[in-house]
C-alpha cells in the first residue's frame, strides 16, 4: 500500500475535508507510486486561509532578521538533505538527478539571499519640501499570498514565490502542482523545522480547478503568485483584475538560440543540446527554436542531429541516462500532436519523432529528441509552446532577420545568440524582446541573484528573483513626520 501524505492546515498534518487521495507515479515507470496526496476541496482552501490570516498576526510582527534567520535555518536543511530531496524529486518529476540537484540548489541560494534581505529590507528616507519635517519609506508585509506553482521545477519554483514572501512578513498559502505533492511535502517539512511559526505556512494540495480557483477567489487572499501556462495565467489573470488582487503571472515561452556564421559551433552545439532536451524540453526557457545563419546551417543542423540521436533516454537516477521521461501521458500526447502538425506544415523531420521502443523504457513517458528542420516563421511548430523535447530550426540570412524571427512569438521569456561578433552581440542584447538574453550561452540557466521573468505573454510585468521580487510582496508605506509645531501645507506653502 502506497504511503499516505496530508495537507498542513491549522498548524497540523491534516486529511482532505473530500476525503479523498489522488496518486502520484513515477513518470519514468508508472508502475510505480510515489504517493497519496490530498484530493482537497474549497473547504480545505478556506481552512488554510482562517490559519493563514492567524500565522499573519504572528510571523508580520516578528522582527524582519530573525525572519530571516528562519530562512537561514531553512536554507542550512536544504544543503543537508540535498541528496535526498533530489532523489525524491527525479522519482517524482523525472528529470536527471543532477538537475534535481539543481534544483534544490536554487532553492538553497534563494534562502541565504532571502535570509539577508531580512536585515535590509530598505526604505528610503528623502528630504521633505517643507521645514522641519522628515519624508521617508519603508516596506509593510501586505498579508496572505496564495503561491501556485507548475510541475517542472518543485523546489526552485515555491522557493523563488515562498522565501521572499515570508521574509518580508506575510503568511503563505501553497498550492503545489498535483504533479509533484512530493517535494512540496518536503519543502513545507523543512520550513517548520527551521522554526517557522506553525500558521504562518499552509500546504493544500489538489487540483488547480478545485484549491487553486479558491484561492484566486477568495477576498482574505490579496496576493496570488502563479507560475505556469499562459492558458491557465489568462484565467487567473481575469480573476484577480476584477477583484483587485495584486498578481505576478510567469507564464509560456518559445525561446530561440540564435547561431551566427562566426560562432563557436562547438560551444553552440553544447548550448542547444542542454537547452533543447535538458529536462526534457519541459522548462519555461527551454530552447524550441533554433536559429542558424545559412553559412552555418548545414554543418550546424548535421551537428545537432548527431548529437540528438546520441543522448540516451532513461531514468533519471541512473547515472547513464541524458533525457528523462516527460511528466505524464498528456504531455507526451501534446508531443506527439506538435510532431504531426509539423509534418503536416511540410517541415522535414530530421530525427526523432517517436516513442522509443524495448522494455526498459516501455512504462514511461519517454519521447526521442526530436529535430525539424525547414521550419517556416510563424508556422503552429514555430510559434506554439510544446513544452517537450522537439526542437525547430529555421535558416536566416542575417542577423536582422535572425532577431525579427526571434521576436515575432507572443512569448517573450529567454533568447541567446552565439557569435564572436561584438557589435552584433551588442545589438541582439538590446533588440531580443525577451526578459532575459544569453551571449554565447544557452536559453537556460538563471541564476537566484538576478531578476527572473518574462515580456509579452510570458509575464505581466513582475519578475521572481533578485531584489525585484521584493518589492511584489511588500507595500511602500510612506511616513511624514512634522515636527515644526505649526500647521504647514505642502504645495500651498512656499519654501521659506
Ligand atoms: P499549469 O498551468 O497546468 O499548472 C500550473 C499550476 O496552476 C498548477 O499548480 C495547477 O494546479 C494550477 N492551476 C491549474 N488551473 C488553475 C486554475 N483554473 N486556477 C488556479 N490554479 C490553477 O502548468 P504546468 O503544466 O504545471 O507547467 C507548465 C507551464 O508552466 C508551461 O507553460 C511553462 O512554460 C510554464 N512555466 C513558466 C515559468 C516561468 O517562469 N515563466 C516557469 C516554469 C513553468
Amino acid at each position: 500500500m502506497a504511503k499516505k501524505f496530508l495537507n498542513y492546515i491549522g498548524g497540523e498534518w491534516v486529511e482532505p475535508s473530500t476525503g479523498k487521495y489522488f496518486q502520484n507515479r513515477n513518470p519514468a515507470n508508472w508502475n510505480q507510486i510515489v504517493g497519496l496526496f490530498p484530493d482537497s476541496g474549497v473547504q480545505d482552501a478556506r481552512r488554510a486561509v482562517r490559519s493563514a490570516a492567524r500565522g499573519f498576526e504572528v510571523w508580520s510582527k516578528t522582527p524582519a532578521p530573525l525572519r530571516g534567520e528562519v530562512l537561514k535555518a531553512a536554507g542550512d536543511l536544504l544543503v543537508k538533505n540535498k541528496e535526498k530531496i533530489a532523489r525524491v524529486m527525479t522519482q517524482e518529476m523525472g528529470k536527471v538527478l543532477d538537475e534535481t540537484r539543481g534544483d534544490v540548489q536554487e532553492g538553497i541560494d534563494t534562502a541565504y539571499y532571502a535570509a539577508i534581505e531580512g536585515r535590509r529590507l530598505f526604505g528610503h528616507t528623502v528630504p521633505s519640501e517643507l521645514r522641519d519635517k522628515w519624508a521617508m519609506t519603508y516596506r509593510r508585509p501586505i498579508g496572505i499570498c496564495g503561491l501556485i506553482t507548475p510541475f517542472n521545477f518543485p523546489m526552485a519554483i515555491p522557493t523563488w514565490k515562498m522565501f521572499p514572501a515570508l521574509v518580508c512578513g506575510n503568511s503563505v498559502i501553497f498550492k503545489p502542482s498535483h504533479d509533484v505533492p512530493r517535494t512540496a511535502t518536503m519543502l513545507v517539512e523543512i520550513l517548520l523545522e527551521a522554526g517557522l511559526p506553525q500558521e504562518a505556512v499552509q500546504l493544500v494540495h489538489g487540483y488547480g480547478r478545485v484549491v487553486g480557483e479558491a484561492l484566486v477567489h477568495h477576498p482574505s487572499v490579496p496576493v496570488i503568485s502563479f507560475t505556469g501556462s499562459t492558458a491557465t495565467g489568462s484565467v487567473i489573470g481575469e480573476t484577480c483584475g476584477r477583484v483587485h488582487k495584486r498578481l505576478s503571472l510567469e507564464m509560456g515561452g518559445k525561446n530561440a538560440q540564435i547561431v551566427m556564421d562566426d560562432a563557436d559551433l562547438d560551444l553552440a552545439l553544447e548550448g542547444v543540446l542542454w537547452g533543447a532536451f535538458g529536462t526534457a524540453g519541459q522548462r519555461c526557457t527551454a530552447t524550441s527554436r533554433l536559429i542558424v545563419h545559412k553559412k552555418v546551417h548545414n554543418r550546424f543542423l548535421r551537428m545537432v542531429c548527431d548529437a540528438a540521436e546520441k543522448l540516451r533516454l532513461g531514468d533519471g537516477l541512473e547515472a547513464s541516462t541524458d533525457v528523462g521521461p516527460l511528466i505524464h501521458e498528456d504531455a507526451r500526447n501534446k508531443v506527439k500532436q506538435y510532431v504531426r502538425i509539423g509534418q503536416e506544415e511540410g517541415a522535414s523531420l530530421e530525427v526523432g519523432g517517436k516513442v522509443p521502443r524495448g522494455a526498459r523504457l516501455g512504462k514511461g513517458w519517454f519521447y526521442r529528441p526530436t529535430v525539424f528542420a525547414g521550419v517556416k516563421p510563424r508556422s503552429r511548430l514555430e510559434q506554439e509552446e510544446i513544452f517537450g523535447p522537439v526542437l525547430s530550426v529555421i535558416q536566416v540570412r542575417s542577423l536582422d532577420e535572425a532577431i525579427k524571427v526571434n521576436n515575432d512569438v507572443v512569448y517573450g521569456l529567454s533568447s541567446s545568440i552565439y557569435t564572436r561578433d561584438v557589435r552584433g552581440a551588442f545589438k541582439a542584447m538590446t533588440e531580443l524582446a525577451t526578459g532575459i538574453s544569453y551571449i554565447n550561452a544557452p536559453t537556460i540557466g538563471a541564476e537566484a541573484h538576478l531578476p527572473f521573468g518574462g515580456v509579452k505573454q510570458t509575464g505581466n510585468g513582475h519578475r521572481e528573483g533578485g531584489w525585484e521580487v521584493y518589492d511584489f510582496y511588500t507595500e511602500t508605506k510612506v511616513l511624514y513626520v512634522d515636527y515644526s509645531g505649526r500647521l504647514q501645507r505642502a504645495q500651498i506653502d512656499t519654501y521659506e
